[in-house]
């Protein structure tokens, strides 16, 4: 696999797994854009790692929520780079709790971040993706999207809505030479795991069959896998890394 000359963009690229697939896509001398909406000095570290391993790195601020932002990110990439091969909308949060006592700006926010987020910057990255007739978007989804999680309704509800999204604007844009698949991870070490104490952590653990929480790079593998031409004859499909869990 080569990403040499191949532009891609990682939303909420600055930590987590974003980075971990920023960094994939380095390492195969892609030019990696990121994307992040607040830590600068992650985006700012991301960008350090990227270019230590032999890619070209640039990191734009923004919140993928919003429609005029996805515009811009998309019109500046345009602009500098001339294109985009490949999409990963990765930016996400969750929000844990009993549902009865979310508000309706916690649905806002989840649903806006996680579903309409991707739902914005494909769109925007598709328009040029069928001037070319090529391109793949990958979204990162959940495993709770598919069997639901307790205490995390909003959060499973925009995760299944983006494997919907997922297989419909797949099956749409396939005769125009453009792929779309999703990725659901099971647990990934990350900070938004960072809430649990080490006796949750433990119990979780023997949840999963290879007893270990996933890894950045176990989604990042799987990510430029997807991306490469290895993958050309697949599209619309999700596609779970989670030792097991489900
Ligand atoms: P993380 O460590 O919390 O990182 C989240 C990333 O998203 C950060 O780069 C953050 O930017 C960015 N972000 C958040 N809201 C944004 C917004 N409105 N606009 C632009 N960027 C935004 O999370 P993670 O664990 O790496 O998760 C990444 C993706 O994987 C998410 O979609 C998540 O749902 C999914 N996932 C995670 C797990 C897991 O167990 N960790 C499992 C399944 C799926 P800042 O740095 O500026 O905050």
């Amino acid at each position: 696999m080569d990403f040499g000359g191949k532009v891609v963009l990682i939303t909420g690229g600055s930590r987590g797994i974003g980075r971990s697939i920023a960094e994939e896509f380095a390492r195969l001398e892609g030019t990696v854009i990121i994307n992040y909406n607040s830590n600068e000095k992650a985006a700012e570290e991301t960008i350090r790692r990227i270019e230590s391993l032999g890619g070209y790195g640039l990191s734009i601020k923004g919140d993928v929520s919003s429609y005029s932002f996805a515009q811009n990110m998309v019109e500046t990439i345009i602009n500098k780079f001339g294109k985009i091969d490949v999409l990963v909308n990765n930016a996400g949060i969750a929000k844990i709790g009993i549902f009865i006592d979310m508000v309706e700006e916690d649905f806002d926010k989840v649903l806006n971040t996680n579903l309409k987020g991707t739902i914005n910057i494909s769109h925007c990255a598709a328009k040029h993706m069928l001037n070319r007739k090529t391109g793949s978007i990958i979204n990162i989804s959940s495993m709770w999207g598919q069997v639901g999680a307790s205490c995390e309704v909003l959060y499973s509800a925009s995760k299944g809505g983006i494997n919907a999204f997922t297989k419909a604007l797949g099956k749409e844009l396939a005769p125009s030479g453009i792929r779309v698949n999703a990725i659901q991870p099971g647990v990934i070490d990350t900070d938004m795991n960072s809430w649990m104490s080490k006796e949750e952590r433990e119990s979780l653990e023997m949840e999963i069959p290879m007893m270990r929480f996933g890894t950045g790079e176990d989604v990042g593998k799987l990510t430029v896998f997807l991306a490469s031409d290895s993958a050309k004859y697949i599209t619309a499909q999700v596609i779970t890394v989670d030792g097991g869990f489900i």
